[in-house]
């Protein structure tokens, strides 16, 4: 088997046996990306002279008995709105064009601390807004699966890299479905924690209540291990929650789901879903079931809600977040300015994407004085709705069960054109930040034209081992995690 087939777990097994090194890992991976990403563009900058010196450190520690955890020497990528101290760090927007920070984020401080190598940035929609990967300032992603269409968004770099062999694993985020959508297009696992459970330090801020770091990886039990790096509090994020430093993540993966209550929501299930993955998912639903989990019909009667309540607290945030991007501090000066007026202006007119600047102006509208109350408050009071009917869905079931997205991968250039539709498309995955509750999707099939679809697994929150076992049981009991594009297994 080749390194780059391996997952992170075995990876990572077989270098701690001394069968393979960290150096021949990070060696591995960056032969795919050299002959792998012209055609997928997964990357936005690969730094290999200092990939290879981590790799050659890494491997001493090892070497010398002082890094014995699961994942040591074991490469990952990480999105690029996560700072990696003096790496480009871009956010795939013109205005951070250079920007290396003088910091590691949390995650990857901790990830350094087990062991693991960063290898890569990944390319994503200009700061995480989007949901095809289209936006970025580098130009778009495409699927590994077919490269006329999008690998998802906006952390659509992340899972098509762990789905071409250009990564091991990878660090994404998810603030309205980034990380879900993605490995559900992409046909990889993706996992959005309960917020606070991993540190948002140094993760480049969109809408912080509901921005959240998370795996992306081959399968859940990659996840799992990842999460046991990444998770816990952080005196650095007062939102961070001792949550995530409970038990063991991945020990706590045995793969049984029986006696399971899976809560089917109606809402998600109707005929504005593509019929192939309805079948998909509700083929999903049939195996758990011969695996002894209970189905029950539920309602989230709020759902209809989610996507307008999303778009106003995304973008109300996203206005105040962005707004430390002047020309001044950072990355990118319009070359057009006499006086300090004009230079914060035409940095950021010239420096911002057009979808970003959509998303500014409708924040800073929906936050304006005249508007608050009609629009930001009214999202609030849905917000919480919203959280009261996940409560109240969870007194009746474990976890939830629906499609991650209501279609599989658009063809590229098909979305900008109507972000409507696009917007729509996220229907399924919102109200998950809304509530901030944690969200897996597994492969769970395949559409008519060959592209993956995924199945999306919601628990109440604080349950982030629940719904990762309960992705466990799915992938012992099926390989659809285990095909990779062309057909090969
Ligand atoms: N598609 C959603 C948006 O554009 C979600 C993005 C995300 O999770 N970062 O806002």
């Amino acid at each position: 088997m080749q390194i780059t087939e391996m997952t992170a777990v075995e990876l990572g097994k077989r270098i701690r046996g001394g069968e393979l090194s960290a150096t021949e890992a990070v060696e591995a991976v960056y032969g795919n990306y050299l002959s792998i990403d012209e055609s997928i563009h997964a990357y936005t900058s690969f730094e290999i002279d200092r990939m290879r010196h981590n790799a050659q450190q890494v491997q001493d520690r090892i070497d010398r008995g002082k890094s014995g955890s699961v994942l040591a020497g074991v490469p990952i990528a990480v999105k690029d709105n996560i700072c990696t101290r003096g790496e480009l760090t871009t956010c795939a927007s013109k205005i951070l064009t250079g920007f290396r920070p003088p910091f590691d984020a949390t995650v990857i401080n901790k990830a350094r601390a087990a062991g693991m190598v960063i290898a890569g940035k990944l390319n994503m929609d200009e700061f995480a807004m989007g949901s095809t990967s289209e936006t970025s300032c580098y130009g778009p992603v495409k699927n590994p699966w077919n490269t006329e269409h999008v690998p998802g968004g906006s952390s659509g770099g992340a899972a098509a890299a762990v789905a071409s062999g250009e990564a091991i694993c990878a660090l994404g985020s998810d603030t309205g479905g980034s990380i879900r959508q993605p490995a559900s297009y992409c046909g990889v696992t993706g996992f959005k924690p309960t917020y606070g459970s991993v540190s948002r330090y140094g993760l480049i801020a969109y809408a912080s209540s509901l921005d959240q770091i998370g795996p992306i990886a081959k399968d859940v039990l990659d996840c799992a291990a990842i999460m046991d790096v990444i998770s816990g509090i952080d005196p650095m994020d007062s939102t961070s929650l001792p949550q995530g430093s409970g038990p063991s993540f991945y020990a706590s993966m045995t793969g049984d789901v029986k006696e399971k209550v899976i809560g089917i929501p109606g809402e998600c299930f109707d005929s504005a879903v593509d019929p192939d993955v309805l079948e998909n998912v509700e083929n999903a639903i049939r195996e758990y079931e011969k695996l002894g989990a209970k189905i029950k019909p539920i309602s989230l009667p709020f759902i209809r809600y989610a996507v307008p309540t999303y778009y106003i607290i995304a973008t109300a945030e996203a206005s105040s977040n962005l707004s430390r991007f002047d020309g001044i501090k950072y990355g990118f000066r319009s070359e057009d300015c006499d006086n300090i007026d004009d230079l914060i202006v035409n940095s950021r007119s010239e420096g911002f994407g057009a979808e970003v600047r959509k998303r500014i102006l409708l924040g800073t509208f929906v936050l304006s004085s005249g508007y608050y109350d009609a629009y930001y408050n009214k999202a609030l009071k849905m917000k919480q709705m919203i959280m009261d009917g996940f409560d109240a869905a969870f007194r009746e079931c474990d976890v939830i069960i629906c499609p991650t997205a209501p279609m599989t991968a658009p063809k590229l250039g098909s979305s900008l054109d109507d972000p409507m539709k696009m917007y729509l498309s996220d229907i399924f995955t919102v109200s998950v930040n809304l509530a901030g509750l944690p969200g897996l999707s597994v492969p769970c099939g395949f559409d008519r034209n060959g592209m993956p679809v995924g199945a999306q697994l919601i628990g109440a929150a604080g349950n982030d081992r629940t719904v990762l076992n309960m992705g466990h049981a799915f992938q012992l009991a099926t390989d659809y995690h285990m095909r990779k594009p062309g057909g090969a297994k």
